[in-house]
């Protein structure tokens, strides 16, 4: 076995069983909320179930990803840095090129059809970077649903261009003044905005976060992705992956790659922000750093002090700056599933830059997280097929990474 064998041979899980009735994957995740949020909760699990069964929604799903998003998204061959790296296949799969530009559309796409189905007129979501307001702003324009996307006043500061983008989709964007002033505030206020508007409105999580059924719903839309892999390895080059690789903000692409593999022999890496140094304090790896507590409807590893605050956060990459991570990534840590790992930000930038110039793909800086670390093990490995999730593309990125190497020079 490889240093880096990280599946569990000695326990026979089904991981397509999870989560359980409940909501949990084993002791983590779960529906930790207030009294009022049960019942659209157990509302739109019944709705979810109905249409996950249902042909008709899932041919239209497919033919909205299809036409609209356009999907599949391609695997590229990166033999430039694949050669220059050592002997190992460098595979990645584009999902920079769906349209906005990330994975965050796969789910923005279903749940904006689930909420319509379900007779919704008006959306909520929150947003850290903007990928994830984009993203539902865009399917709220293409459905014709009024839609609020809420987002820290730091974050909207550092992130203009998406947010004058979600403006012109048709978007309300509401500036969160509270806390931090990020992600996680916008999580609260969205979620207080549902408790009071639950009738004529949907949440769209926009990561494997939150209280059940949110993680569960996140991930099947995102399956898309790990589904099309296996096929693609198959049938365009011939192979199977041996190593996947993903970033891990909230965990939805990294899951989306890792779930239909989690019952077959492949090893996988989930790669979380170290900002400045795990030994800083300023970071955002709460599964490497982190301890199980509840945060946002769920139970799972959190960054919190001794006291139960939680702490502040640090990562160059703004979608990657959340002091939790799904449920289902604590539960595939624990099972030694899954090895989760974490890269700096220097280790990032200096990725981002290789890709682009050996490559010409410019990478969200989430992103450069799995590069940075996919990079080093291909230097120690021989022949293996590792494949990245190309979770984004960095055109957002530009100002952060201009700033930061003027700041260096
Ligand atoms: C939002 C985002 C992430 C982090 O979110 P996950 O839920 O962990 O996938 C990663 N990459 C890109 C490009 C993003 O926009």
């Amino acid at each position: 076995m490889s240093e880096y064998q990280t599946k569990n041979l000695m326990k026979k899980i089904n991981y397509k069983n999870f989560p359980d009735k409940n909501g949990y994957f084993a002791e983590f995740g779960g529906k930790f909320v207030s009294e009022t949020l049960m019942h659209p909760l157990n509302e739109l699990l019944k709705s979810y179930n109905k249409i996950a069964k249902s042909t008709n929604f899932r041919n239209e799903l497919k033919k909205e990803l299809s036409q609209f998003v356009g999907r599949p998204t391609p695997i590229y061959h990166a033999s430039r840095i694949s050669k220059e790296l050592g002997n190992c296949n460098i595979f990645l799969k584009r999902e920079d090129l769906n349209h906005t530009g990330a994975h965050k559309i796969n789910n923005a796409m279903g749940q904006a059809m689930l909420a319509k189905s379900m007779g919704k007129k008006r959306i909520i979501a929150e947003t850290g970077a903007g990928q994830h307001g984009v993203a539902t702003a865009t399917a709220c324009a293409r459905y014709d649903l009024k839609c609020v996307i809420y987002m820290g006043s730091k974050d909207i500061q550092r992130q203009k261009i998406n947010v004058y983008r979600m403006k012109l989709l048709g978007a309300e964007v509401i500036s969160v003044d509270s806390g931090s002033k990020t992600l996680k505030d916008a999580l609260n206020e969205a979620l207080r905005d549902w408790v009071t508007n639950v009738d004529d409105t949907h949440y769209i999580i926009g990561s494997v976060a939150g209280p059940h059924p949110y993680p569960m719903i996140v991930r099947d839309f995102q399956s898309v992705i790990g589904h099309e892999c296996k096929k693609q390895m198959k049938t365009l080059f011939n192979k199977k992956p041996n190593i996947l690789v993903a970033c891990v903000g909230g965990g939805s692409n990294a899951i989306g790659m890792f779930h239909p593999f989690l019952n077959e022999d492949v090893d996988m890496i989930g790669v979380e922000a170290a900002g400045l140094g795990l030994n800083t304090g300023k970071h955002a790896a709460p599964l490497n750093k982190g301890k199980p507590g509840i945060l946002h409807g769920n139970r799972t590893y959190i960054m919190e002090d001794d006291n139960g605050q939680i702490e502040s956060t640090h990562s160059i990459s703004a979608g990657l700056d959340y002091p939790g991570v799904g449920p289902e990534h604590s539960w595939l840590k624990n099972n030694n599933r899954v090895k989760y790992v974490s890269v700096t930000d220097k280790e990032a930038l200096k990725a981002f830059h290789y890709l682009t110039e050996k490559e010409g793909i410019i990478p969200a800086l989430e992103t450069a997280h799995a590069l940075a670390y996919a990079f080093k093990i291909a230097k120690k490995l021989n022949k293996k097929n590792i494949l990245i999730n190309l979770s984004g593309r960095g055109d957002k990125d530009i100002d952060t990474v201009a700033l930061l190497n003027r700041i260096q020079v």
